[in-house]
């Protein structure tokens, strides 16, 4: 009690002290207290998200944020696949189709940027193989920050050295569903991605695989890898269709996008057609539009991550995509 006090005088000295300093001459040494507590007091939300200017925004928070990923989509074969759930959503939404990735243009090192926010120098991952030894990505992802604040993240991929994405304490499901596991049940993710949907989830990635796979048997963009995105976008139909009977599609900010693109048989280069990828966002506080501003893969993150009003850290190279909440814009820059 009596050090209470003693903090109280003290603190009260210091205020003083620190008001005459400043402002010697000026007798209205109240104003300044009162100026710095008052932007403590308005915002309620013990986790405002830091906004980039004064103006009375509302943060068009969701209550819940679905990432998916087709893996290796170029922005081309949305259409060439007629991906019709996509497009949907581009409609629904604000989308852009030119994208950045990060460079190696391939998926685990390209998945990590998306998902922790940051360019490969920070969360080191460059290698692209299941090497449980190296370890996890470096750095505070989005799965930690969702669940340090005691929101249900799940995780359903299909390649196994996503798990290296983010530790295993960081999501409470995690689901790799093997090629080998797939027999012919194509729809293995999407059943498990239902499930959790089921379970309730506040942050879920889902990860389609086979379009990557089918490219490099087949060729980007050939006849099998399109109907390969065909079939993957049925597949986000029925999540959509769970949403919606769920009457959980509203407040769900959904982000459509993909880890790189490909050429001929391949991809891992800075080739155009690799390093661009869509993007596209839709659910609460997005305004139809096509976006304008460049984004990149690591803004995803930071797009979740503010839709959810979780604080962003201050190291991630992610921005949020503002723009599509009718925010001021704050450039995303690349790596
Ligand atoms: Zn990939």
């Amino acid at each position: 009690m009596l050090r209470r006090y003693l903090h109280l005088t003290l603190l009260a000295v210091l205020l003083s002290a620190c008001g005459s300093t400043a402002l010697p001459s000026q007798p209205i040494l109240v104003q300044p207290p009162t100026a710095t507590l008052t932007p403590s007091i308005t915002p309620p939300p013990p986790t405002a998200t830091p906004i980039p200017t004064s103006t009375a925004t509302p943060v068009p928070k969701s209550r819940r944020v679905l990432i998916v990923s087709f893996d290796g989509l170029r922005p081309d074969a949305i259409a060439a696949a007629n991906m019709v759930n996509v497009m949907s959503l581009m409609q629904s939404g604000a989308y852009t189709l030119t994208a950045q990735t990060i460079m190696p243009t391939l998926t685990l090192p390209a998945h990590s940027s998306m998902l922790v926010g940051t360019c490969p120098a920070k969360h080191i991952v460059r290698w692209n193989e299941y090497v449980p030894e190296n370890g996890f990505a470096q750095g505070i992802d989005l799965f930690d920050i969702a669940q340090a604040a005691g929101l249900r993240t799940v995780m359903v991929v299909g390649k196994e050295k996503l798990r290296q994405v983010t530790e295993p304490t960081s999501t409470d499901y995690f689901a790799f569903v093997d090629k080998t596991d797939k027999i012919d049940d194509e729809f293995a993710i999407v059943q498990l991605a239902i499930q959790q949907l089921a379970e309730g989830f506040d942050l879920m990635f889902v990860h389609f695989p086979n379009g990557d796979l089918e490219g490099h048997d087949s060729g980007w963009m050939s006849v099998a890898q399109l109907r390969t995105y065909a079939n993957d976008d049925e597949s986000l139909g029925f999540i959509l269709e769970s949403l919606r009977k769920r009457d959980m599609f509203n407040d769900t900010l959904i982000i459509i996008t993909s880890d790189h693109g490909g050429h001929d048989s391949t991809h891992g280069t800075d080739l155009p057609e690799d390093m661009t990828i869509p993007w596209i966002v839709s659910g609460p506080g997005v305004i139809p539009m096509p976006i304008s501003t460049q984004v990149h893969t690591m803004d995803t993150a930071a797009t979740a991550a503010f839709s959810l009003g979780l604080p962003i850290p201050p190291e991630w190279d992610g921005v949020p995509v503002y723009e599509v909440f009718g925010m001021p814009i704050i450039p995303s820059e690349g790596c």
